[in-house]
């Protein structure tokens, strides 16, 4: 069992912050990785609006800059899963993972969420390379070309919306015959000129040549009907789901599974903090989590401080006692 001060757990933005700040204020510090480090930015070719890097960064090496920012203050990466937590006795808290046990006196969860994927053929060899899940990280690279979007909820009408900026052709597909967007949102996409809607449809298969999405095969459910359609790119937002399930019922989430915190980034738990698209599912930026993981460790550490105090106290009054 490995004792340690903040055990944070995921390793996107949120987390990398996170134990940037608790490793410089001189806690021990472990970051359990999971399975991609860097989250969900370690997945995006190129982030252009981070602020620092005027010619843009690689997803990648974002994430590995603010790790080795991190490792230069101490803090220590277990490339690992959790698969078990317990929260139930309070500080220090058990945390395992698939090789380790560790004992937490607190604990940051920045965990993520993962955007629902269609699981159709072609969507992971041209993920990156013309399928997309973030408009705001990639929407750019579709300047003057004809793009789908796939959903119908308020992510696919704001961010269809949100690429008319650079598209020259935005066509939502969505399954069924009704938005399930809000009336605000709807009328905005009919209202934009760019937008086109295909109704009662489905991709079945993202095709492509030498290593680029250049068609969709659509399929009418109601007719059965398929064909392929040219495209440059395919934007898929059919939902998030927030990575919650490992902390079954010990933290508040709300319906959707996003962990529920207060302005202080504080959980149901003293002691266990949660920053980034674990809990926040509007802003979803790599900046937004990275201040968020910041929040929940300054909260960590002043919640540490605070409680070694109590226990000096507590200890002062029963030698006194003696
Ligand atoms: P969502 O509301 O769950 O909508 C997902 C959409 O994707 C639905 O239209 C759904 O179709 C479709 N879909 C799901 N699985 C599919 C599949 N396998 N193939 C094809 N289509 C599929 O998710 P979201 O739009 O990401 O929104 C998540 C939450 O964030 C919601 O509460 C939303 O209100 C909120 N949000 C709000 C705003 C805003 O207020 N501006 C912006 C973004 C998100 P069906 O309709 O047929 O189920």
């Amino acid at each position: 069992m490995q004792k340690v001060r903040v055990l944070i757990i995921g390793s996107g933005p949120a987390g990398l912050t996170a134990a940037l700040y608790t490793a410089r204020a001189q806690l021990s510090t472990v970051v359990v990785t999971g399975m991609q480090m860097g989250g969900q930015i370690a997945t995006t070719h190129e982030v252009e609006n981070y602020p620092g890097f005027p010619d843009g960064i690689e997803g990648p090496e974002l994430a590995e800059r603010i790790r080795q920012q991190a490792e230069r203050f101490g803090a220590r990466f277990d490339y690992d899963i959790v698969t078990e937590v317990d929260f139930s006795k309070g500080s220090p808290f058990l945390v395992r993972t698939q090789n380790e046990e560790y004992s937490a006196d607190s604990v940051i969860v920045t965990i993520g969420a993962t955007p629902r994927k269609l699981n159709i053929p072609g969507e992971f060899d041209y993920t990156g390379r013309g399928v997309s899940y973030c408009a705001t990280c990639d929407g750019f690279f579709f300047r003057g070309k004809d793009i789908i979007v796939v959903g119908g909820g308020d992510s696919a009408l704001q961010e269809a919306i949100f690429l008319t900026r650079f598209a020259s052709s935005v066509t939502i597909v969505h399954r069924r015959d009704t938005l399930r967007a809000g009336m605000a949102l709807q009328m905005r996409a009919r209202e934009n000129e760019k937008i086109r809607f295909i109704f009662d449809t489905v991709v079945d298969e993202v095709k492509g040549a030498n290593g680029m999405a250049n068609a969709v095969t659509l399929r009418n459910l109601k007719t059965g009907a398929a064909d392929d359609r040219p495209i440059d790119g395919v934007f898929i937002f059919v939902g998030y789901d927030p990575n919650s399930v490992v902390f079954n019922s010990q933290l508040v989430t709300d319906e959707s599974g996003y962990i529920i915190v207060d302005d202080r980034m504080r959980t149901n738990v003293e002691g266990v903090f949660a920053g980034g698209e674990i809990h926040d599912d509007v802003f979803r930026q790599a900046i937004t989590a990275a201040g968020q993981g910041c929040a929940a460790a300054l909260m960590s550490i002043n919640w540490l401080g605070d409680r070694a105090d109590q226990l000096q106290a507590l200890e002062a009054e029963t030698v006194a006692a003696e």
